[in-house]
């Protein structure tokens, strides 16, 4: 099943597709993921995306249709994949489309995680990350012992781009880029909305059942 997680920063859709993923054993791609590490490893595509990154602005459009067409290309999603974090752009999403006809895939459904920004920016400045991968919320999602990982007794850290004036401008971002996407997706008719503000179990196990009834059908 190919499926796209959809939402403002935020929204839950790092939490919820690493949950996917496990419960429907196909790959989480996160692009957000992707630039981070080849930030970490210092790749020219890392050092190219931090400028963006930084301010909260996109990476341009180019650069992230590569990464994901060599991405979906891997064997590991032959069976599918949750795609976290792209599409972000129209342009993005006509890529998208573009790629998954020229590798004979189509996009079963587009989740879209509603959460309004009052919570969003509650969630974003609670947000702590850990080197492994792994992502707690210090009120909603805490570790067992504060600050540090539960998977690996790593340290916590608060991602660049969370704090205050990046995170404002990655809302005004969504607002006018990525926002248009609803209506692309509606009109193509794999547009599933859910209610994100609930708690985690509660918007995983909505999720689940809409993807499980279009398994169903
Ligand atoms: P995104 O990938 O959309 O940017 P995340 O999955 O990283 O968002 O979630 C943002 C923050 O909010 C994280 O700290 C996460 O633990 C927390 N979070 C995610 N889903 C919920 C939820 N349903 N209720 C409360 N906090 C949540
Ligand atoms: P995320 O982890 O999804 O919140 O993404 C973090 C940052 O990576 C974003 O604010 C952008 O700067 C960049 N990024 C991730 N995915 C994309 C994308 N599809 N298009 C452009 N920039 C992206």
């Amino acid at each position: 099943m190919m499926i796209v997680l959809f939402g403002p920063p935020g929204s839950g859709k790092g939490t919820q597709a690493k949950k996917l993923a496990e419960k429907y054993t196909i790959p989480h791609v996160s692009t957000g993921d992707i630039l981070r590490e080849n930030l970490k490893h210092q790749t020219a595509l890392g050092l190219e995306a931090k400028k963006y990154m930084d301010r909260g602005e996109l990476v341009p459009d180019e650069v992230l249709d590569g990464v994901i067409k060599d991405r979906l290309a891997q064997p590991d999603c032959d069976s599918g994949c949750i795609l976290d974090g792209y599409p972000r752009t129209i342009p993005q999403a006509e890529a998208l489309d573009a790629i998954m006809n020229e590798l004979g895939k189509t996009l079963d459904v587009v989740v879209n995680i509603e959460v309004p920004d009052a919570e969003v920016l509650k969630r974003i400045s609670g947000r702590r990350m850990c080197a492994c991968g792994a992502s707690y919320h210090i009120h909603f999602n805490p570790p067992n012992q504060e600050g540090i990982c539960d998977l690996c007794n790593r340290p916590l850290y608060q991602r660049e781009d969370d704090k205050e004036t990046a995170v404002m401008n990655r809302i005004a971002v969504y607002k006018k880029q990525s926002q248009p996407l609803i209506e692309y997706y509606r009109r193509k008719g794999v547009l599933v909305t859910v209610d994100g503000t609930a708690e985690i179990q509660e918007v995983f196990e909505e999720i689940a059942a809409a993807l499980d009834s279009l398994q169903a059908t």
